[in-house]
């Protein structure tokens, strides 16, 4: 690959220039937040905290975002809620039970 700016060598793997640090331009490499499965396997696990990812992305379009931050806060949401019903209707149990044989 030659160097648009200042028209030297560069090497096939380099994003920029080694000689003016020019960008070249192939822009087929996608940064690491931009990773379509980073941000799936973030929002199964992590809702809220893929939401940035999804809005720095530029492969989604607005509509895409909005709909994506929404389905994030829904699924947040009924994981708070799972996690709230897990510990009052299982753990309380025993609590309750520790009380009573206090
Ligand atoms: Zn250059």
């Amino acid at each position: 690959m030659i160097c648009h700016k200042c028209q030297k060598e560069a090497g096939p793997e380099d994003s920029y220039c080694r000689f003016c640090g020019a960008g070249l331009g192939n822009n087929e490499v996608t940064p690491w937040y931009s990773n379509i499965s980073l941000i799936i396997l973030l929002a199964v696990f992590f809702p809220i905290v893929a939401i940035p990812f999804i809005w720095r992305n530029p492969q989604f379009s607005p509509k895409a975002k909005k709909l994506s931050t929404t389905a994030c806060v829904m699924y947040t949401l009924f994981l708070i809620g799972m996690i709230l019903y897990f510990f009052f209707f299982h753990i309380g149990k025993y609590y309750l039970q520790i009380y009573k044989e206090l």
